[in-house]
Order: C-alpha cells, then sequence, then structure tokens
C-alpha cells in the first residue's frame, strides 16, 4: 500500500525536529535508506542542487517572514510510477519553525520501467539535467517527461545511464517565486 500523506517540520534553524509514521513508510518505499537518521539533519541535506535551494530558501523565508502558508503542486516519482503530490508549507506564528505535509493527489504505473529514476542504476560520464521540482529532463533545451527524454536519448538501448544533474527548470522557478 502506498503512503497517502507524510509531514515534517524544521526548527528556525532548518533542522528536521519532528518526522510523521507518513514520512517513515514514504521513505521506506522509495528506497530512502537514510531516513531513520533524519531527525536533527539540515532540510537543505535533502535537496539536491543549488538552483532549487536557493529558490526554496527564498521560498521558506517569504512563508516564515509575510506569507505564512502556501500550498504548491509537486512530482515525486520512482522508476515504475508517476506520482503526483502537493505540499502545503506553513509558518507557525511567531516562532520560526515550519511545518511541511505532503499528500499524495494521484499515482499511476508507467508503461515501462524507467532506469533514468532508478537510484542504483549505474551512471556513465555524460550528465543530464533535471529539475528537482517536477521531476522533468532537459534534452535539447526543453524540459520533457522521463519517457520522452529516455526516448530522444535512447536509454534503453543504453547500459548506464547519464549520471543527473540537479537543478530547476524554468516553469518551477517561477511557480515557486511566485507562491
Ligand atoms: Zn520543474
Amino acid at each position: 500500500m502506498t503512503t497517502q500523506a507524510l509531514s515534517y517540520a524544521v526548527d528556525e534553524n532548518d533542522h528536521l525536529v519532528k518526522v510523521d509514521r507518513g514520512y517513515y513508510s514514504f521513505a521506506e518505499e522509495n528506497g530512502w535508506t537514510e531516513a531513520g537518521t533524519s531527525l536533527g539533519r539540515s532540510l537543505w541535506d535533502y535537496v539536491a542542487g543549488e538552483d532549487l535551494k536557493k529558490v526554496q530558501r527564498l521560498l521558506l523565508r517569504r512563508v516564515r517572514d509575510d506569507v505564512g502558508d502556501v500550498e504548491l503542486p509537486f512530482r515525486c516519482d520512482g522508476p515504475g510510477v508517476r506520482r503526483e503530490m502537493e505540499i502545503r508549507i506553513l509558518a507557525r506564528p511567531g516562532g520560526r519553525a515550519v511545518l511541511f505535509s505532503a499528500r499524495l493527489r494521484s499515482e499511476e504505473e508507467r508503461d515501462a520501467f524507467q532506469p533514468l529514476l532508478d537510484a542504483e542504476a549505474p551512471r556513465g560520464p555524460d550528465a543530464l539535467g533535471m529539475c528537482g521540482w517536477c521531476d522533468r529532463f532537459e534534452v535539447e533545451g526543453e524540459w520533457v517527461e522521463v519517457e520522452e527524454a529516455a526516448r530522444r536519448l535512447g536509454l534503453f538501448e543504453r547500459t548506464e545511464m547519464p549520471a543527473l544533474s540537479h537543478g530547476i527548470c524554468p516553469d518551477c522557478n517561477e511557480l515557486l517565486l511566485a507562491a
């Protein structure tokens, strides 16, 4: 069974101070082996890519300083599954603590296993840009879904996957900054 919701909270230094059972079960389903040591760690240890970190830091600052509460769609795909989620980021009034709660909106099995999203797949020397928010890939200057990226790059004929270089696409950059 798939986890439907999870939440976690950070303190004023962006350290994880609380995670719920959904967090652990979601982590287990997705093979995040280090979830057990999450408490006390920096939230930013879990965000891949400097650009995405930068935009998320800005968003978090705005939530703390004046917005208070935002809700945003995001993707959290796995090798065999396409997952659309919604995250709510809520700053506690007065305090600097921020609560994140994510819930699953839809989950669909993919037509084919996507080795590009498999953390265990061997990686070659070439790099492929991936948006850490919507899970799309940059191929020939265009941001496309994993199936399309795999097709264009001929990944099913390869034994090694390109290394992933995490960033943020222009659409998500705009979405997060406008939140
Ligand atoms: Zn994106």
